[in-house]
């Protein structure tokens, strides 16, 4: 009998033992594993496209906007409460930009693609430089992917790409340092949301049907969640390999077409807004879903506490609400994608560590404070030189990074060694046209390029008026003058090209 005990009390610490060892991260044994990242990118979707506030009153807490009482995200929601959002986190104002930079952690100006990608040919524009990157990434390229993958990492990227033209190294994510590819080449946008029109390949804008995905096609299945699917298939593999995973869930929605996603159609069909515009909410939503899908596998395999998201957005929000005077789908934040004005690359931006464990080790080495807002700003810039410092991965010497680890900022200090600026350099013609934005502390420039002849200027003190409503470039030359020497600046240490008129580079010129 005694002997039965004693066998019983061995299995017993042996499973206990076991168990402890499935459990990365928990205690000291487990330290050298390094955490599972997901970068959750939504295409096109802007700091107010959640029902998550990101503005905050005076008191710093967040205040709720009309924007977000129209939207639902409840698991934005839930994952903010236990993770920390930025109110001032900047993206480049359109996508291809981003998602390089994202890549590579290098500003738009210094690797040069910077209009967004089209397919078949150049997208210069009339007046853009010639010299510009309209092929993207190359296999040359030093890519985040690329980095973590010799750190052992399993690099999956799911859904919209956009590195790069047809037929070009950039297309194919497999050139880029991923060892999975789901559904993402050179496209910048679905030829259809639903699997019944196979995504474009049965049905819809062929030219832009998306790669892969077959097993859907003919379903009556939204692009989201096969995404969503394969995704959550792929986070299952990766631990059965026993690495630690990088996914880089880069949903196509909520870029048009703005194609209602029948799940959740219902929820928005009494609200008064057009049709388009509540379909861009069951786009949302769906999106929504997916990240609670993925918390809720991730938690299931038991990585929770090991499984660092973080979630944002592309460039400002795109979603298809009227304009007044430049104010629309940010209201009250000035402007939308693609624009000169906060609207145009003011994003959504969430850290959290799946199941939050201050003992877990990897929490210990990067806090991520909970229901915490982050006023100091971020930017995409950051992301590369963050999940470096997450993963362990040493700086490549002599690569240009433009951005700053988000270390301190997560645990919701300040990072009085960052500088708080940020370059949007545009040009390229689109909804605004050549033009160069530069945030620097409290203080906003923007530049639009003299193609008519004499340039204009924009200036705004973003702190006493985050809305844009004064521009001050004739009542405060003086500061207009300094923003112009700190653009000039930085202009310069990135070898930004100008537009170009009769051959000619149109170079700054000082008011
Ligand atoms: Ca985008």
């Amino acid at each position: 009998m005694q002997h039965k005990l004693k066998l019983k009390i061995e299995l017993i610490a042996l499973m206990f033992v076991t168990l402890l060892s499935l459990t990365p991260c928990v205690g000291q044994s487990r330290e050298s594993i390094p955490p599972n990242i997901i970068v959750f990118l939504v295409d096109d979707m802007g700091l107010m496209d959640t029902s998550v506030p990101f503005l905050t009153g005076s008191d710093g807490k967040p205040e709720k906007h009309s924007l977000n009482d129209f939207y639902r995200t409840p698991n934005m929601e839930m994952f903010a409460k236990q993770g920390i959002r930025f109110t001032n986190f900047y993206a480049h104002s359109v996508c291809s930009p981003t998602r390089i930079s994202i890549l590579t952690g290098q500003n738009s100006a210094r690797h040069k693609a910077t209009n967004w990608i089209k397919s078949e040919e150049n997208n210069k524009n009339e007046f853009g430089p010639k010299d510009w990157n309209w092929k993207g990434l190359t296999k040359a390229s030093v890519t985040l992917p690329r980095v973590l993958q010799q750190q052992g990492y399993r690099t999956i990227h799911v859904g919209k790409a956009h590195f790069g033209p047809f037929n070009s190294e950039g297309e194919d994510p497999l050139n880029l340092g991923f060892d999975i590819n789901i559904g993402g080449s050179s496209i910048g946008q679905p030829g259809s949301y639903f699997g019944a029109d196979g995504f474009g390949h049965i049905a819809g804008n062929k030219a832009r049907a998306v790669e892969g995905l077959e097993k859907y096609h003919g379903k009556d299945i939204f692009l989201t969640e096969a995404l969503t699917l394969e995704a959550i298939f792929e986070i299952t593999k990766a631990k059965e390999e026993g690495k630690p995973f990088f996914l880089n869930m880069a949903h196509y929605a909520v870029h048009a077409p703005f194609q209602s996603d029948p799940r959740f159609s219902d929820h928005y069909k009494d609200s008064g807004k057009s049709p388009n515009a509540q379909a861009y909410a069951t786009l949302i939503e769906g999106i929504d879903k997916s990240l609670g899908d993925i918390i809720q596998h991730v938690k299931k395999l038991g990585l929770g506490e090991n499984t660092l998201i973080l979630f944002l957005g592309d460039n400002g929000s795109d979603a298809p609400l009227p304009v007044k005077e430049g104010y629309s789908s940010s209201s009250p934040i000035k402007g939308k994608k693609g624009n000169h004005w906060e609207g145009g690359m003011r994003v959504p931006f969430i850290a959290s560590w799946i199941t939050p464990n201050k003992d877990a080790f990897c929490q210990k080495e990067t806090i991520i404070k909970q229901n915490a807002i982050q006023q100091q700003m971020g930017t995409i810039l950051d992301i590369f030189p963050t999940l470096c410092r997450v993963a362990k991965v040493n700086k490549k010497e002599g690569y240009i990074l433009d951005g700053f680890s988000l270390q301190d900022q997560l645990s919701n200090r300040k990072n009085h060694k960052r500088n708080e600026l940020f370059l949007n350099h545009f040009p390229h013609s689109h909804r605004s046209s050549y033009f160069t934005s530069m945030v620097k502390s409290d203080w906003k420039i923007i530049y639009h390029f003299q193609i008519d002849g004499s340039p204009d200027y924009e200036l705004y003190n973003l702190k006493e008026d985050p809305f844009e409503f004064n521009n001050l470039s004739d009542k405060n030359v003086k500061q207009l003058k300094l923003m112009m020497e700190a653009l000039i600046v930085e202009m310069k240490d990135k070898s930004a090209l100008y537009p170009e008129k009769n051959g000619q580079p149109l170079e700054l010129i000082k008011p």
